[in-house]
């Protein structure tokens, strides 16, 4: 039997048997993977988008008046479908995927972008937004639809939407030179980091390497052609072991100068004058939306709020953190003198010295503490600690679908039996999953119609896999990222609030690692330990001097490590607040800012700018803080369960009601302050890591 399809009859079709575009019928309404087929992914992803355009449309043509309700709330409820196909796909795409997702996310991805450009540059949307903000004060919003109604005014202005039409084709003009810039200024990085080579002839220029580290470099030789050599490279897996472990100095010194070189050189892939014309279009682009610099544009939406407050945390941090950083680095030179090491130490002496004195001060490693950590033991200690801090209970249920099944899927209950949400576990590599460990939904929490509806959650990692004879024994990193990113998962299993944009993760940038770090905390708690810490073979607890150590190295060098990071941040800030037309050379430039935190000479020759691929070319611009911001916000936040016990359950209460569960419904300042009872002081920060005491 022959059935032509036209396009009307091939459409309905889609929508009749396309399981995407169905309601799914299965526990929970969790996600039937394997009534999906890849190829129902496109033309599921047309038909939501076609549907979230009838949304808008029922939205900008309606005749009655625009409030917050027929407007913002409609706003917000629309393009529901497009978004869960989404989520499912990409999620797909990030833990099992295949050349044919992988083809598919080509198409889909400029789909998806074309889509909300439409929507951010929509004329009379906008109009109809900037009546209800500009009758904001008689509307009697409550706190979660005021920060609604702010959000999306403000994330239509900051694109633009309040610009007269020469400044919007001025701004969409900037816009479309930044990310080709950006883009050229990333494949130079690129290039740079891969065309770079050492080869080693002399086995005797291996010593010191450790025998994975070598097989390594005679792979990579021979997968550049070359026999009977060692071959090592800029990336870091390559890069980082050569230098914390190869004797030859000489060759650590031309290695890490090629490193610290990379798109400083006189050739084609030089980025100067690209990161040049990125940072004055970027201050222009700020200027024509009536901010001073575009780091007072980014900082609008963060918790820092302004760089002025970010340049104050900073200097406040480097003055505690730099003379510990001196004393450090005068007892690793004083190491290196003493193990026939070199009269002054070099940037690439640093890691070398240093893990050798780690060794010998702390003699832990990975081998001594594995075999506490057996991952099925982890997991019910993870589980434990949620249950102690906050009643939860996990239940296996083993009749929801999986991706892979590797894949285990819990249900997550009140102490009285009430729903949570949905867990899914994910922890070993395969061949189509990103490297790395994150945390991601399948479907967010909300409320529609009265209708709550409940998140499904997933954290995915890259553990050991077990064997049939040795089970799966994390080492204490892992540890710390399992609670890291269940940390995330209770960020979004937790949340309640109304609107979809506004729970969970849903949070400003700065604030979002708060639930996640302050969670490795209790990694370095005996009592917490004492929960699943246990010899798989033995019984045995972890000793608590075990444990004493796990604390004193965590803190080895931890003065250096923060006055580095510091010195990025203000690189990044400086960047982004400075007057373009006052900075003539990128080196000059580089060398006056990172003055204030160097303790080693400077090397010319070398440059940090030109491939600080963070700020110039992915998202981090004018954030690069955050990392030591979001430390001080969960070192703060940890000291205050240390206070009444970590497993204080008023204290885990108040993290719960006004952190967890809060998501972005209001600035994180005021949730913070109301859980904390004062703002983050960076004190608890410098406690912990032994910054203070020293002083
Ligand atoms: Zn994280």
């Amino acid at each position: 039997m022959f059935i032509t399809f036209d396009r009307e009859c091939s459409q309905l079709y889609n929508r009749l048997m396309n399981i995407l575009l169905q309601e799914f019928n299965t526990p929970f309404g969790t996600v039937p993977f394997h009534k999906i087929h890849a190829e129902d992914f496109i033309p599921a992803i047309e038909t939501g988008i076609k549907i979230g355009k009838e949304e808008i449309e029922k939205i900008t043509t309606q005749t009655a008046l625009p409030t917050f309700e027929n407007t913002i709330e409609a706003l917000e409820r629309s393009g529901e479908l497009v978004n869960r196909i989404s989520s499912i796909f990409f999620n797909l795409n990030a833990a099992e995927t295949n050349p044919e997702i992988q083809r598919i996310a080509k198409v889909i991805s400029p789909l998806l972008s074309a889509f909300s450009n439409d929507i951010i540059l929509d004329e009379k949307l906008f109009a109809r937004i900037k009546h209800v903000y500009n009758h904001r004060p008689a509307l009697n919003l409550t706190t979660e639809q005021q920060t609604l109604l702010q959000n999306t005014y403000k994330s239509f202005v900051r694109n633009g939407a309040n610009l007269n039409e020469d400044a919007k084709s001025r701004l969409r003009s900037i816009d479309s030179s930044l990310s080709q810039l950006s883009l050229e200024y990333g494949e130079h990085v690129l290039s740079e980091t891969n065309d770079y080579k050492l080869e080693i002839t002399w086995e005797e220029d291996l010593a010191g390497l450790p025998e994975s580290v070598k097989k390594a470099a005679a792979l990579t030789a021979q997968e550049n052609g070359k026999q009977e050599s060692w071959v090592f490279t800029l990336q870091a897996p390559s890069y980082i072991p050569f230098m914390t472990y190869a004797e030859n100095r000489n060759l650590r010194e031309e290695l890490f100068k090629a490193f610290a070189s990379r798109a400083f050189k006189a050739n084609e892939n030089n980025n100067e004058n690209i990161l040049l014309q990125i940072v004055k279009l970027r201050y222009d682009r700020a200027n024509l939306l009536g901010f001073k610099s575009h780091a007072d544009f980014v900082l609008q939406e963060r918790m820092a709020e302004s760089p002025e407050k970010v340049n104050t945390f900073l200097i406040d941090l480097l003055q505690h953190a730099k003379p510990v950083a001196a004393q450090e680095l005068e007892e690793i030179a004083a190491y290196a003198q003493a193990h026939n090491g070199p009269a002054e130490l070099a940037r690439w002496d640093l890691l070398f010295y240093s893990e050798k004195l780690k060794k010998e001060k702390y003699t832990i490693d990975d081998e001594v503490l594995k075999p506490f950590f057996k991952l099925d033991n982890v997991i019910k200690g993870v589980f434990e600690a949620a249950s102690r801090l906050y009643g939860l209970v996990f239940k296996e249920n083993t009749t929801i679908d999986t991706y892979h099944a590797d894949v285990k899927v819990f249900e997550v209950e009140e102490e009285d039996g009430t729903h949570v949400g949905i867990l899914y576990t994910d922890f070993f590599p395969r061949p189509g999953k990103r490297n790395g460990a994150w945390m991601t939904s399948f479907r967010g929490q909300q409320v529609i119609d009265n209708q709550e509806q409940r998140p499904h959650i997933a954290i995915v990692c890259n553990f050991t896999k077990p064997l049939e004879s040795k089970p799966s024994l994390l080492t204490f990193n892992e540890v710390k990222t399992f609670f890291h990113e269940f940390g995330h998962a209770l960020h979004g299993l937790l949340a309640k609030g109304t609107y979809g944009s506004l729970t969970g993760t849903n949070v400003y940038w700065d604030f979002v690692e708060l639930p996640s770090q302050i969670m490795e905390n209790w990694t370095y708690e005996k009592e917490c330990l004492d929960l699943f810490a246990y010899h798989y073979e033995t019984g045995e607890r972890m000793p608590a001097a075990l444990v004493q150590k796990i604390k004193d190295s965590a803190n080895f060098m931890a003065g250096y490590a923060t006055i580095r990071q510091i010195g990025l941040a203000s690189l990044d800030l400086k960047w982004h607040t400075t007057n373009p037309d006052t900075i003539n050379s990128c080196a000059e430039f580089e060398n006056s800012v990172l003055r204030e935190t160097e303790l080693l000479p400077s090397m010319p020759g070398t440059n940090t700018s030109c491939s600080f691929s963070h700020i110039f070319q992915g998202g981090y611009s004018a954030g690069y803080y955050s990392y030591k911001w979001a430390e001080v916000l969960d070192a703060d936040a940890f000291e205050f369960f240390q206070e009444q016990g970590i497993f204080h359950r008023g204290t885990a209460d108040l993290f719960r009601k006004h952190i967890l569960s809060a998501g972005g419904s209001e600035h994180p300042m005021q949730l913070y302050k109301r859980f904390r009872g004062k703002e983050p002081s960076p004190q608890a920060l410098l406690r912990r890591t032994g910054l203070h005491s020293q002083r």
